[in-house]
């Protein structure tokens, strides 16, 4: 990963260019961002610059020997930890050794991926990822062997804030005195969770979102239509991981699920709306939040529609649809429906139960369908 492949966010690739140019390139250091936001790639390409035998003025030279193997996430002076499965000691080089690969594709597919991109990559949905015990007495080890190569060695750590305590409190003697050119990036989408004797020990590199131009820009760049791009550029708050994810997530099936989930609680389909809940407490946390951003989106279309604007929509169909659901509404009543959906997201973003909040919001939607 290179700079460039990194739209904007300008200043702070500046800032941490400067910083290695005076010399001051502190040890360790907490990138810091919302998920789906170009964290990760930035620290990516901050070690790619500190490790390139090449640099560029503002950015590696993404061709030497150090830049390939970084772009393949398998230089052996940049050590990779993540969350992954629990495992004791005698289990441990099983799990790596299966993680480590797909981990790396993971990357390498979707830089900005966020955890629930990764646990679905990873095909462990259901558990409880962590940066185990075993893992911590990984880092010490990497931290005591020598650099391979001579250069900078690199711990990077990706969601420190899934480090159970004991792991945590177990690396924050290197944090503090780490050997000479050894250096330590935090990739962190929660850093409040983070124990405070760790965060005090870094440097935080705060990762801000891309603005709406950025992500649109970039995924015109990965050849989705301009169009959709757009739309979904709109909905994602400068998060490029999320436009992404929601530009190939396909529109048509979602409105068209979308109008049956309006029908049932029109029609008061409770048995519907019940079993309708359950699957969507089944789908994974981040096809969650989409259904509740598509719907959000329509709903937003039907105001604009109101307005007496034409709504950016994917196919006449969905017009159509748009057209229909806001006569049949008027403003007041999609303004509530949308401000239920929105109010949902958030609760789920704070980790609701999705069932629950489903049903209630689908019970909240009745009442303000037919109110
Ligand atoms: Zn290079």
């Amino acid at each position: 990963m290179q700079f460039s492949e990194i739209p904007g966010l300008e200043e702070l690739k500046n800032q941490l260019i400067s910083a290695h140019k005076r010399g001051k390139v502190a040890h360790a250091q907490l990138f810091a961002g919302r998920p789906g936001t170009a964290v990760l790639p930035m620290a990516l390409g901050y070690a790619s610059y500190l490790m390139c035998e090449n640099k560029q003025e503002a950015d590696s030279c993404g061709s030497c020997p150090n830049c390939v193997r970084i772009k393949k996430l398998v230089h052996p002076d940049i050590h990779l930890h993540f969350p992954k499965i629990s495992a004791n000691e005698s289990k441990y080089d099983k799990v790596i050794a299966e993680a480590i690969p797909r981990f790396r594709e993971f990357v390498i597919e979707t830089p900005f991926g966020d955890l629930e991109s990764w646990t679905r990559k990873y095909g462990q949905e259901n558990k409880n990822l962590l940066i185990s015990r075993e893992d911590s007495r990984q880092m010490l080890k990497n931290v005591s062997m020598r650099s391979v190569e001579g250069g900078y060695k690199i711990l990077l750590i990706w969601v420190p804030e899934l480090m159970n305590p004991s792991s945590a409190n177990a690396i924050l003697k290197i944090l503090e005195e780490p050997p000479e050119k050894t250096l330590y990036l935090l990739v962190s989408y929660n850093y409040d969770n983070l124990l405070a004797t760790i965060t005090s020990r870094t440097q935080l590199v705060n990762v801000p979102p891309n603005t709406f131009e950025e992500v649109k820009a970039y995924l015109e760049s990965k050849e989705v239509e301009p169009a959709k791009a757009e739309q979904v550029s709109k909905l994602s708050e400068g998060k490029i991981g999320l436009a992404l994810h929601l530009a190939e997530a396909g529109e048509s099936q979602e409105y068209e699920d979308f109008q049956k989930w309006m029908v049932e609680c029109w029609k008061k389909n409770l048995v519907g709306l019940v079993q309708r809940s359950e699957e969507f407490s089944k789908s994974g946390k981040a096809a969650q939040k989409n259904t509740l951003n598509f719907a959000i989106a329509l709903v937003r279309n039907a105001v604009i529609h109101v307005s007496g604007q034409k709504p950016p929509v994917q196919s006449e169909a969905e017009g159509t649809f748009i057209g229909n659901f806001s006569d049949k509404l008027g403003l007041e009543k999609l303004e509530k429906v949308y401000a239920l959906i929105n109010e949902s997201l958030i609760h789920l973003e704070r980790n609701s139960n999705p069932r629950i909040t489903h049903l209630n919001l689908s019970l909240d939607i009745i009442r303000a369908l037919n109110g």
